[in-house]
This record gives structure tokens, sequence and C-alpha cells, in this order.
């Protein structure tokens, strides 16, 4: 089974990730651990993905896919993949389902965590990362037990930029635009499950489980 999870930054979306990998018995695919690794080989496409890397362009949509799918035909993907981090948007899902097809491949299922704008602002404003090993705190929902300092090595707490003000609005103005297009795209299709990510970790587990389990898995048309 191959599923696509989408989920802004806050969601959830790493820990339902690992909690689905697990359950289902697929391999997570993140995309951007997967530029990583691949970019390090020397490979025809590892070269191809590093030029663009180090002048600092965006990787084309037809490069990313051909990355993906040379992923998923490795024996260890032959129960399926969980793809976390792509597409994110419209042209990057056709690209994908064009070279699956081609794969005699498809995507089963895409799972959207919901989760409103303003939970969203509250979770990410309220982490706290520690400066020695970037342990993660949110001053809300799991705060440290001596305020500003680190529980595990005792140092010192600091917030990301990117998770403040106007770099944290502009971030989920970017998600939320894309993201809308690309959620029509896939409800237009019947692929399509939005889970409320407002629910308690394993309540968002169990209930994906129950969907998953129920699904119907033929092909798109
Ligand atoms: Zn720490």
């Amino acid at each position: 089974m191959n599923i696509i999870l989408i989920g802004a930054q806050g969601s959830g979306k790493g820990t339902q990730a690992s909690l689905l990998v697990q359950s289902l018995g697929i391999v997570h695919i993140a995309s951007g651990d997967l530029f990583r690794v691949v970019s390090q080989e020397q490979t025809e496409l590892g070269e191809k993905i590093r030029s663009y890397l180090d002048k600092g362009e965006l990787v084309p949509d037809e490069i990313t896919v051909q990355m993906i799918l040379n992923r998923i035909s490795k024996a260890d993907c032959a129960s399926g993949v969980l793809l976390d981090g792509f597409p994110r948007t419209v042209a990057q899902a056709q690209a994908l389902d064009k070279g699956l097809q081609g794969a005699g491949q498809y995507i089963d299922m895409v799972i959207y965590l919901k989760v409103p704008r303003e939970e969203l602002i509250s979770r990410l404003s309220g982490r706290y990362i520690c400066q020695a090993q970037q342990h993660v705190y949110n001053i809300y929902s799991n705060p440290p037990k001596v305020p500003g300092l680190c529980d595990i090595d005792g140092s010192k707490l600091y917030q990301r930029s990117d998770d403040r003000g106007e770099a944290l609005e502009k971030r989920l103005n970017i998600f939320f635009t894309e993201t809308i297009r690309l959620l029509d795209y896939y409800r237009a299709e019947n692929r399509l499950v939005e889970v409320d990510g407002e629910q308690a970790i394993d309540q968002v587990h169990v209930e994906l489980m129950k969907i998953i389990k129920n699904w119907d898995r033929s092909p798109p048309k």
C-alpha cells in the first residue's frame, strides 16, 4: 500500500508517520532525508541532484520523482511506502502519478492531518530547543522542569527564529496555499482522507488504522 501523508509542521506528522510504518510494515520515505542520502551517492542521479543543490537551485520535479521511483523499486518497499514531504504541489503530484503509472504502481491513499492554523501557531510558537542536543520542548504542552533549561542535559533552551512571528506566519501561508490545491487534486480522485489532527496521538493513529483497513484499494481511473 502506497500512502502520502500531508501535514503542516507542528501537525504531528512525523509521529504519525513512525506509528504508521511500524503498524503497516511499510517504508517511510521522507523526501528531505532521501535528498541528503542520494546526493552523496556516486551515481548519475546523485550527481544530477548535487549539481542543482550546489548551485542553490530547486531540483526539478522529474528528477525528484525519478529519485522516489528508484527508492520505491527497491526490495524493502515491496509492501508499500509512506511518502512524507513530497508532493507539495499539484505539478509534483501529477509528475509522481505519471512516474508511478510507468512503473505499474499508484498511490492508494492520501492522508491529510488536519490542524487549524491557530493551533499550529500555538504549538510552534511554544517550541523551544536545547542548545546541546536539540531536545524539543513546548512551553504549553511539554514544558521543561526548570524553565529555560533542558531536563536531560541542563543546557539552555532557545527558540528557532522561523518558529516566531512573521517567519512562522509566512511558512504557514505557503503551506496552506499549496496544500489546499493539492488536497483538491486528490479529493477529485477520491483518494483523500482528512483526519482531525487535534486528537491525542494514539487516537489519531487508531482512526487512521481503521480507515486504512477498510480502504478500497482499486487503482485510480
Ligand atoms: Zn537537551
